[in-house]
């Protein structure tokens, strides 16, 4: 039986949007990929001045345990470029392990589910956006969560196919406009 994984990306070093799809395609070697967010471009929270951050959350069912998927997430950062410099100094790539199902561990080098989650609308919005009915240990209303965060900055940004399609649509209204507004014209 897999266990379904809530994986955390964000980046604000270098080509954001490449990064994240660089890991989003190494994850897929790592179970199935069910589920992705939007893109949210945050505002960074703590550590030194630095740009704008991209986020989104992956849903992956796997087989792995949750210490081997973290491993192969740590694997994913170093193969991507990540160094370590500062605490929440700027990234090129950043995959925090969420939730493991219903499993609450507590070990070196391991928390889960994450232990700043509920914290962070950038990583809860994209979360709800991604797996709505998710449940999380010690979360018990994540909506509710979400709301106490509002005052965070995050926008949700569109994607190109999203932008071309409502472009194509209001192409259409209007050019549907102009047809009523001629008949109207002939008629009167
Ligand atoms: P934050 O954890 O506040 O988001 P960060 O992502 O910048 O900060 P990192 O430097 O990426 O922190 O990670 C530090 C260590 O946290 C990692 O080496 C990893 O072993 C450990 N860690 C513990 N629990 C988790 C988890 N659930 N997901 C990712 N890393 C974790
Ligand atoms: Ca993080
Ligand atoms: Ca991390």
């Amino acid at each position: 039986m897999p266990t379904r994984a809530l994986v955390g990306l964000g980046s604000n070093l270098g080509d954001r949007c490449e990064l994240l799809r660089g890991a989003v395609d190494r994850m897929r070697k790592l179970g199935t990929l069910v589920g992705m967010s939007s893109l949210y471009e945050t505002d960074p929270i703590g550590g030194p001045r630095q740009d704008a951050f991209l986020n989104a959350v992956a849903v992956l069912d796997t087989e792995l345990t949750a210490r081997e998927l973290l491993d192969e997430l740590l694997n994913i950062e170093r193969d991507l470029g990540r160094v370590r410099r500062e605490r929440w100094g700027p990234r090129s790539i950043d995959l925090d392990l969420l939730v493991f199902g219903d499993e609450s561990i507590d070990e070196p080098g391991l928390t889960v589910p994450h232990p700043r989650l509920a914290e962070r609308r950038f990583v809860l919005e994209p979360l709800l956006e991604a797996f709505p009915r998710v449940e999380i240990p010690g979360v018990p209303d994540p909506a509710g969560a979400l709301s106490a965060v509002a005052d965070q900055n995050v926008r949700r940004l569109e994607s190109p196919g999203v932008r071309s399609l409502k472009r194509a649509m209001w192409v259409a209204v209007g050019g549907l406009l102009v047809v009523i507004l001629a008949l109207g014209l002939l008629n009167s």
